[in-house]
């Protein structure tokens, strides 16, 4: 670590009793706020952030008490969930007169909460990903940046993958204590900015994608090339040599017949197949392995998340145990069918309840059922399809989560050859993002009147400049006809750069016309500004 620069203590004392907290935050409700700080303390002693008021401090926005309500911002990129809540307490800055003397901290910090940090798609989904683009939203959390989480927890099992975010190492809430009674964070971001997230997890609706997803596979695959550079795996195509990985669990939700699962997939696709687990071999063997796969089966489960490493055209094939509905649990497949993702999505469930090994007499965090009254119990052991259900401690769910599975080899297949006709593989993608038209220029209307009941209408326009420089398949110009004061119009599709409309045209009215460009029929470009054409 290189070595901070020196620090005027007594300077930076004056400068806290003189100016305060001051603090201004981006975001309209407590959802989508992180706030920027200089300033801002935290007393280990009560584990409370203070705000240190002074003629010079600033809080924007200025909520009065609606700050409680029912909080400033989200500590975690978990939607408004109720225990991630951040807030401080105030205090006239010349209450530090009374109070332990301040400790400073200079590095720039980013102060957050972890949401699961022993769970591998909480640590990617709601930490990684959501740290890295917040700290490539403020220009000032770069690589000496320090991250500070203060959900409480320990550093959990995937610690070394946060250290990868920055120069310095993390520093837990526990930790705090042993650096003084008042901490003041010389400058300091708070909150974690949502935008990259895609999945919500159950507490307020059933779980499933979010509603309003703003990430694109282009912004996973920057992120997953960062982290393969920290963790010294290179992007290379190291052999041409193709092969399937599956990614086991080796703890519950078992796969019976893993070797027989290898065989067949390993004939079926004439490649070499191999197995690979958390628990038995490292993250960056892992990352490399899967960086060059052309597959991924593995049952459903946090490991699934890996799968973000896999190159464009790569399948991957989840498997589900018996009567979990794949269509009701998609972290995996959304994240798989991200626009630019460019993976090949297949889900495969157990259907047959005798190759399904049930556990009841667990505990109930491991899916036991044995606390449940007899005929709750006997209820869940009929059912052949788990209810959707809020997260995260629904018994049935759980009972059904943590089956092993022996996996129907045959059906496996074919739900696989469904969607992966010839040989599945990476593909080298020549331009990966699909480019929006801009808006047709110069568009001009030119009528004629014949008699007293037929018009015309000529309308002609300009390629979108943004068009010049593309090579685009195919280029089509979409024209709504829309009489002036009328609901309804007419739609057309045209391909060339002007038409003439007769067909329903009345002469002395006046019509309004919409164009817009549309690359290869799904590429939807904005419209131009609308054309005023009087017959
Ligand atoms: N895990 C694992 N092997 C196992 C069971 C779990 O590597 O046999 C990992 C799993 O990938 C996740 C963490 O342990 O990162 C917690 O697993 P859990 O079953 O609680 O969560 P899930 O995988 O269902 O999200």
């Amino acid at each position: 670590e290189r070595a901070p620069a020196p620090l005027d203590y007594g300077a930076a004392l004056e400068a806290l009793l003189q100016h305060g907290t001051r603090m201004v935050c981006a975001g309209r409700t407590h959802t989508d706020r992180v706030c920027r700080f200089h300033s801002l303390c935290y007393s280990t002693e009560a584990e409370e952030f203070v705000y240190f008021h002074s003629n010079a401090s600033v809080m924007l926005p200025n909520l009065g008490s609606r700050r409680f309500q029912p909080a400033l911002l989200d500590l975690s990129s978990v939607e408004d969930h109720n225990t991630q809540y951040f807030n401080f307490v105030e205090l006239p800055a010349a209450a530090l007169k009374f109070m332990p003397k301040p400790v400073f901290v200079p590095d720039v910090a980013l102060i957050a909460n972890r949401f699961n940090p022993d769970n591998l798609m909480h640590v990617f989904h709601d930490d990684l990903l959501p740290i890295y683009y917040t700290m490539q939203q403020f220009p000032d959390l770069d690589a000496e940046a320090r991250l500070f989480f203060m959900e409480g927890w320990n550093e959990g099992v995937h610690f070394d993958l946060y250290k990868l975010l920055s120069n310095k190492q993390p520093l837990l809430r526990e930790q705090l204590k042993t650096l003084g009674k008042l901490l003041c964070f010389t400058k300091s971001y708070v909150g974690l900015s949502k935008i990259t997230t895609w999945y919500q997890y159950g507490f307020v609706q059933p779980q499933g994608p979010k509603a309003n997803i703003l990430v694109s596979g282009n912004e996973i695959r920057q992120f997953t090339k960062f982290m393969m550079e920290k963790l010294n795996v290179s992007m290379e195509e190291s052999s041409s040599e193709e092969y399937i990985i599956v990614f086991s669990r080796t703890i519950n939700r078992l796969i019976l017949n893993e070797a027989e699962l290898i065989l067949a997939l390993a004939q079926e696709f004439q490649m070499k197949t191999i197995t690979v687990s958390l628990e038995e071999h490292s993250f960056s063997d892992i990352v490399r392995l899967l960086s060059n796969a052309s597959m991924l089966v593995s049952m459903h489960g946090a490991q699934l998340v890996m799968s973000l490493f896999l190159p464009r055209g790569a399948a991957v094939v989840e498997l589900f145990p018996y009567a979990i509905n794949p269509e009701h649990y998609t972290p995996y497949k959304t994240l798989a069918t991200l626009p630019g993702m460019d993976l090949q999505y297949i889900a495969w469930q157990n259907s047959n309840r005798e190759n399904t090994v049930t556990y009841p007499e667990r505990p109930w965090d491991q899916g036991g059922i044995a606390h449940l009254d007899k005929g709750e119990q006997e209820r869940i052991m009929e059912s052949t399809e788990v209810p959707r259900h809020l997260c995260c401690r629904n018994p049935e769910w759980l009972f059904r989560a943590y089956q092993d599975t022996k996996v129907d080899i045959p059906s496996l297949i074919h739900v696989i050859r469904q969607t992966v006709k010839s040989k599945p593989g990476p593909k080298r993608l020549k331009w990966p993002g699909s480019l929006y038209p801009g808006k047709v220029r110069d568009a001009k209307c030119q009528a004629s009147v014949q008699g007293t009941s037929e018009a015309k209408l000529a309308v002609s326009w300009q390629i979108p400049w943004n068009l010049r420089y593309l090579k685009v398949r195919e280029v089509k110009y979409e024209v709504w006809i829309q009489e002036q004061g009328e609901n309804t119009y007419m739609p057309y599709i045209l391909s060339h750069q002007n038409h003439t409309f007769s067909e329903n045209i009345k002469p002395f009215t006046i019509y309004l016309v919409w164009i817009r460009c549309i690359f290869n029929k799904t590429l939807l470009g904005p419209f131009a500004d609308v054309l005023l054409c009087s017959t």
